[in-house]
């Protein structure tokens, strides 16, 4: 049986291929650690400063799992859920949090959706409220996708699941999805060097410099 974590589906397939075929955890860099351990230290205060009760939250003791065939089944840990509403708690420095309140979060963070689309149909709620926390200056802003907008990102996370499923047995990888922002390939974000698409990789970066 296969299981593939919600919050991998709208990253890169390529990415989670290689290291379901290799057998290793992501490595993160200290630096990706810390903010991933700050932004779950924050859940609480965000949880309280959008005006909910901390209580809701679910510390990892709720898990979404979601079969989509005999050999493949999606699972996630919600932050939170308030028996109507899933909520998820995201921290963001300033120009990030100013790049989706002008361009939106779904243009901005898809991945962000398509993880919350999982939760949402694995719990069966009226939707997704992503309380989106500045951390330069603490500003929090709530932002609502009910179910039916939600539907396009759990099709691709049964899509991205389906893909990674096919290309699992074969020796050949996927390539690199047209919508993967660049900043996804920088060391920060993704260790595994060995993909020529790394930019900490030194093939890639002398063919950068020959271009
Ligand atoms: S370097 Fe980019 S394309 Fe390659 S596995 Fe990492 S995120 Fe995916």
């Amino acid at each position: 049986m296969l299981t593939l974590r919600a919050s991998k589906l709208g990253g890169c397939v390529r990415q989670y291929v290689m290291l379901l075929r290799s057998g290793r955890e992501q490595v993160l860099p200290p630096r990706t650690k810390l903010i991933f351990a700050v932004g779950k230290a924050l859940e609480s205060v965000i949880l309280e400063h959008a005006g909910f009760d901390p209580g809701l939250l679910l510390h990892d003791q709720v898990e979404v799992r979601i079969p989509i065939n005999s050999d493949l089944t999606i699972t996630g840990h919600p932050d939170a859920d308030d028996g109507e509403w899933v909520l998820e708690c995201k921290t963001m420095r300033a120009f990030a949090f100013k790049r989706m309140r002008e361009g939106g979060l779904d243009e901005q963070f898809p991945q962000y959706l398509v993880q919350g689309a999982v939760y949402c149909k694995g719990l069966g709620r009226k939707g997704v409220k992503f309380l989106c926390l500045d951390k330069d200056d603490s500003r929090i802003e709530s932002i609502t996708f009910e179910a039916d907008a939600l539907e396009p990102y759990w099709n691709w996370a049964v899509a991205a699941a389906l893909k990674i499923q096919s290309w699992l047995p074969l020796k050949r990888l996927p390539g690199r999805e047209i919508s993967l922002p660049p900043w996804y390939c920088s060391a920060a974000y993704c260790h595994l060097a060995e993909c020529r698409y790394n930019f900490a990789n030194p093939k890639k970066l002398e063919w950068k410099r020959r271009k």
